[in-house]
């Protein structure tokens, strides 16, 4: 598989996480990718859920070299930029009200780090010194650097690293699907957003800063929705109990759950909204946290925030930004990928009539996934020696087809399928990837 011996034998100086060689890329354009050796390649998870416009865009890549031209580096204590200031405007415009102030970054876990400093600067900034606690769920998926990973919850990341860290409560992420309840009962929402409150209670209200949660599960849950009722109940407890809400809009930005940002769909109001990934779909390393000026302007007021990257907002990456924001726009991709998603949901449901192996279907907008069961009744996953995600992978890849797998119970086991193809696909790419998502399975 993945031309086994050739490709583990070829010598390199590069890591990443394991000894698994991988096809090496050479070109990529719209939703297919080809390797030097000219086998290609479609894109059905958009890298990690990143190029949400597809590969070479044309007007992107015009954008950038315009800025290219004038200047690649701005120090951001030195100088704004209009790349940086469009972005900033943008960025505030597609964010429910009152989140008007954008912080730059280089990647999702940067902004992350960002979100949980601010949170707490401003708890020092309005008195509260006791609070320091950020709830997160597990699992969970926020990011790989300490901080971050501290409100992670996917123990074969976390665990080597629990002596370096400073211990975060947890709640469990709701899974309706292996609880047996029914996500489109409200009452299930309520059951798993109460499980919040009674953390909140048992921890001390006045300890906790803030709840930190994904609106759709993305690599630790695989593309999964949350139950009726749950984000407006969490809202609710989240304000009671005054508890920041930070939404991590990473994977779920930019319009790949079919509203621009997820938290769309039900019209919440949070504190601070992280987001990188499809923000820049690929083109450059951006990530962006947007907070409310209420936050914003307390810490500033006692005397700044103490946190910053160096090649935060830098001019070429915000001018990929404000291009990749425009695509988006221009070409209604949003849309497409409601109408897409649905589409693709139906298709991945007929392969799950067909394969028994598939236990589970789910998604939102174009983020969607499978999960492999070894018994669809009792929801048993398949033993993990088995290694059924990384194995799937390798069959898609070598059919052209690339797909992105984790595993759904806390990263131990319970092997998730997540399809979601760039939101220029049209029902043609739809088809092609059906086609090798059941040639792989069978
Ligand atoms: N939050 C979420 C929800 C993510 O999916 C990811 C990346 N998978 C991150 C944060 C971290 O982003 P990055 O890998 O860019 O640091």
């Amino acid at each position: 598989l993945c031309r086994g011996k050739e490709m583990t034998e070829r010598p390199s100086h590069l890591f990443y996480q394991g000894r698994q060689r991988r096809p090496v890329l050479d070109q990529a354009r719209g939703v297919y990718m080809w390797d030097v050796d000219g086998k290609r390649y479609l894109d059905g998870s958009s890298g990690a859920m990143v190029c949400n416009i597809g590969h070479s865009n044309e007007n992107v890549l015009e954008a950038m070299r315009r800025q290219m031209e004038k200047s690649t580096f701005g120090y951001r204590l030195h100088f704004e930029t209009e790349a940086s200031e469009n972005l900033a405007a943008k960025t505030a415009a597609i964010c429910p009200e009152g989140l008007n102030r954008v912080f730059f970054v280089s990647g999702g876990s940067e902004a992350v780090e960002s979100a949980m400093k601010l949170a707490r600067q401003y708890a020092l900034a309005i008195g509260q010194e006791k609070r320091w606690k950020i709830i997160s769920r597990a699992p969970s998926y926020h990011g790989c650097t300490l901080g971050a990973l501290a409100i992670t919850s996917y123990d074969p990341l976390t665990k080597p690293f629990d002596p370096m860290m400073q211990a975060m409560p947890k709640v469990p992420a709701p899974r309706a699907y292996l609880d047996g309840l029914d996500p489109e009962d409200e009452a299930t929402g309520h059951h798993y957003a109460d499980m919040l409150e009674a953390k909140i209670l048992e921890e001390g209200p006045d300890s906790v800063l803030a709840f930190i949660v994904e609106p759709v599960g993305g690599a630790s849950t695989g593309a999964l929705p949350p139950p009726k009722g749950y984000m407006e109940r969490v809202q609710e407890i989240c304000r009671k109990h005054d508890v920041l809400l930070i939404l991590d809009e990473v994977m779920t930005g930019a319009g790949r759950t079919g509203r621009f940002l997820a938290c769309d769909h039900w019209k919440l109001e949070p504190d601070i909204i992280v987001m990188s990934k499809g923000f820049a779909a690929g083109y450059v390393p951006l990530g962006a946290m947007a907070a409310h000026e209420r936050l914003v302007e307390a810490v500033l007021d006692q005397g700044g925030f103490l946190h910053g990257y160096t090649y935060a907002g830098n001019p070429l990456a915000c001018a990929a930004g404000v291009a990749v924001i425009d695509e988006i726009e221009r070409q209604g991709l949003t849309r497409n990928s409601a109408v897409m998603g649905k589409k693709l949901m139906e298709r991945l449901r007929g392969l799950m009539q067909r394969y028994p192996i598939i236990g589970d279907v789910r998604g939102m907008g174009l983020l969607t996934a499978f999960e492999f069961m070894a018994d669809r009744g009792t929801k048993a996953p398949l033993p993990k020696h088995l290694k059924a995600f990384d194995r799937f992978v390798n069959i898609a890849y070598d059919k052209g087809l690339i797909v992105y797998s984790r595993r759904t119970r806390n990263g131990v086991e319970g092997d998730h399928i997540i399809i979601a193809p760039p939101m220029i696909v049209t029902e043609t790419h739809l088809d092609e990837i059906t086609e090798m998502l059941d040639t792989s399975l069978a």
